[in-house]
C-alpha cells in the first residue's frame, strides 16, 4: 500500500505547471540563484552605484525607454560574475523592468501577443510571463530555457515548451491532436509493444537521428560533455519508451516516469516506467479522461480487486439516486447531484474510468470521495427532502409501512415494471411480481372480452 501511495504522489507532481522531468544534461545551463525574497529594497552593491540611475524605475518611462533599459540590464547580467552580488541585484532589477514593461503593455491596450500554430501545437509566447522559478527545458533541443532572458513558447494544449530559436525545427506533432484524432481519446492496449531497434533502422522514432548501443554505453555520451551537441553522424544511446515500445534518442526521451495504462489493465500494475517525451505528454493530458471501459477490457480485475467491485456497486447505487435528484428542485439548489464534489463521469455512467481514478482507487482517495457524495445524496433523499421522500416505495407484498428505495441492499426491483419489493418478500413469492401478474391478468380478460364480442356479432 505504501508503494502505491508514493507512486501516486509522483504521478500528481507531473503537471505542466510543476517542473517536468529533466533531460539528462543541463551543463550549458546558466545558474541563477533562486531567491524567493526578491526584495527590491535590497541595498545595491557598491560596484553598481554608478548604474543605479541608468536602470532606475522611479522616473516615468515610455515603452521604448524600458526596452532599452532591459537590453542594457540583460547585457550587464551576462557580463557579471556568476553567483555574485552584482548578478543577483541585476537579475532582480531585470525582473522588475520586465514586469513594468508588461504592465505598461497591458494598460496601453496593445494587441495581445499572437498564438502561433505549428504541427498542431498552439504556442503562446511566454517571454514576459515570469510565473515560475522552476527550471524549464526545451522540448526540442532539451537545453534549459532561461525564462528571464530568452524568448520561449509553450503549447497551451500539451505543455510542449521550446526556445523561440528552436520553434521552426520542431518535429513532434502536438499530442493533443494525436489523442483526439484516433476516434476519440484512446490508449495503446499492449504492454510495451517493442519491435526492436533494427525494425526502426537504428534511428530515433521521433527525430530520426541515428541511435545504437555502444560498448561503453551510458558513459561515453550521456555523462560527459554535452550529449546534445551531436551531429547527424554521431551515434547515441537508444532509450526504450515503455508506452510506445519504440526507441528514442536522449533528446526525445528524458527518462520521464509515467504510469502505463496497459500495465494497469492487464496486471493492476501502477509502477511508473520510463517513457519518451511525446508519450509523457500524451499520458499527462489523458490521465483525467475517463476512457477506460475497464470491465470490458479485463473483467477478471473486478473479482481480484475487492475495491473495484465495491466502486462498481456504489456507482450503480449513485445512478439510482441520481434519477431522484435530477427532478428535484430542492436538490439542484443544494448543488445535487452534479456539484456534490464527485468527479462528474463517476455519476454520468457506471462503466468508464480514468487512469487517475484507478490510481486514486488504489490509494483510497476515490472511495472516500464517493462515500462523501453518497452520504450527501442519500441524506437528502431519505431524510431532509419531502419531495424525494414521497417518491420512495412501500413493499406491496408484506404491506409494511417502511419506505424503501431501489438502492437498499435488502430490496429488489422488478426488471419489467420497476416496482420495488423486499428481497425476502419476493423470494417467498417465488420471484413472481404481483404487479406484473395483475397487468397480465387484465390483458387476458381484455382479450377474452374482445374475442367474445367478435363471436357475438
Ligand atoms: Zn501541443
Ligand atoms: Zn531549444
Ligand atoms: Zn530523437
Ligand atoms: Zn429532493
Ligand atoms: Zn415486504
Ligand atoms: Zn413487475
Amino acid at each position: 500500500m505504501n508503494r502505491s501511495v508514493e507512486s501516486t504522489d509522483r504521478f500528481k507532481t507531473r503537471n505542466f505547471d510543476a517542473s517536468p522531468s529533466m533531460p539528462s544534461s543541463s551543463s550549458d545551463y546558466i545558474t541563477v540563484e533562486e531567491d524567493d525574497s526578491s526584495d527590491s529594497k535590497e541595498p545595491i552593491p557598491c560596484t553598481l552605484k554608478s548604474v543605479e540611475d541608468l536602470l532606475s524605475l522611479t522616473k516615468s518611462l515610455s515603452q521604448d525607454d524600458l526596452q532599452e533599459m532591459i537590453t542594457k540590464c540583460k547585457d550587464m547580467v551576462l557580463e557579471s560574475a556568476e553567483c555574485s552580488e552584482e548578478r543577483k541585484w541585476l537579475v532582480r532589477r531585470l525582473i522588475e523592468l520586465r514586469l513594468k514593461a508588461q504592465e505598461l503593455r497591458e494598460t496601453s491596450n496593445e494587441k495581445a501577443l499572437e498564438t502561433c500554430v505549428i504541427l498542431g501545437h498552439h504556442f503562446t509566447p511566454q517571454k514576459y510571463y515570469i510565473t515560475t522559478y522552476n527550471s524549464v527545458y526545451c522540448d526540442h533541443c532539451s537545453g534549459s530555457i532561461w525564462t528571464m532572458l530568452q524568448s520561449w513558447y509553450m503549447c497551451k494544449d500539451c505543455g510542449f515548451c521550446c526556445h523561440l530559436k528552436c520553434m521552426s525545427n520542431i518535429c513532434r506533432v502536438c499530442v493533443h491532436v494525436i489523442a483526439s484524432e484516433v476516434g476519440g481519446y484512446t490508449y495503446t492496449k499492449d504492454i510495451c509493444p517493442e519491435r526492436g531497434l533494427s525494425a526502426q533502422g537504428y534511428r530515433c522514432a521521433e527525430c530520426n537521428v541515428k541511435i545504437t548501443f555502444t560498448a561503453s554505453q551510458g558513459l561515453s555520451l550521456s555523462c560527459f560533455g554535452s550529449p546534445f551537441k551531436y551531429t547527424e553522424s554521431s551515434w547515441v544511446e537508444p532509450r526504450l519508451c515503455d508506452y510506445s515500445g519504440l526507441y528514442y534518442c536522449q533528446r526525445c526521451h528524458w527518462n520521464s516516469l509515467a504510469i502505463i495504462p496497459a500495465r494497469i489493465i492487464h496486471n493492476w500494475d501502477m509502477e511508473p516506467r520510463k517513457v519518451c517525451r511525446a508519450s509523457y505528454q500524451l499520458l499527462s493530458i489523458l490521465q483525467n479522461k475517463p476512457v477506460l471501459l475497464l470491465e470490458k477490457l479485463n473483467q477478471k480485475l473486478f473479482t481480484l480487486i475487492p475495491d473495484l467491485s465495491l466502486i462498481k456497486r456504489l456507482r450503480e447505487e449513485l445512478h439510482m439516486m441520481k434519477q431522484y435528484l435530477v427532478v428535484c428542485p430542492k436538490a439542484s439548489n443544494e448543488g445535487l447531484p452534479w456539484r456534490s464534489g464527485l468527479r462528474t463521469h463517476i455519476l454520468e455512467n457506471s462503466a468508464s474510468y480514468s487512469v487517475k481514478d484507478l490510481v486514486d482507487l488504489q490509494n483510497g482517495t476515490l472511495i472516500d470521495e464517493i462515500h462523501l457524495s453518497y452520504g450527501k445524496m442519500k441524506t437528502h433523499i431519505t431524510q431532509t427532502c419531502d419531495h424525494c421522500k414521497a417518491r420512495g416505495h412501500l413493499c406491496e407484498i408484506c404491506g409494511n409501512d417502511e419506505v424503501i428505495y431501489p438502492w437498499d441492499t435488502t430490496v429488489t426491483t422488478c426488471q419489467l415494471c420497476s416496482t420495488v419489493y423486499h428481497r425476502l418478500c419476493r423470494s417467498k413469492r417465488n420471484i413472481c411480481c404481483p404487479k406484473c401478474l395483475r397487468i397480465q391478468r387484465r390483458q387476458s380478460t381484455n382479450e377474452e372480452a374482445s374475442t367474445s364480442k367478435v363471436n357475438d356479432s
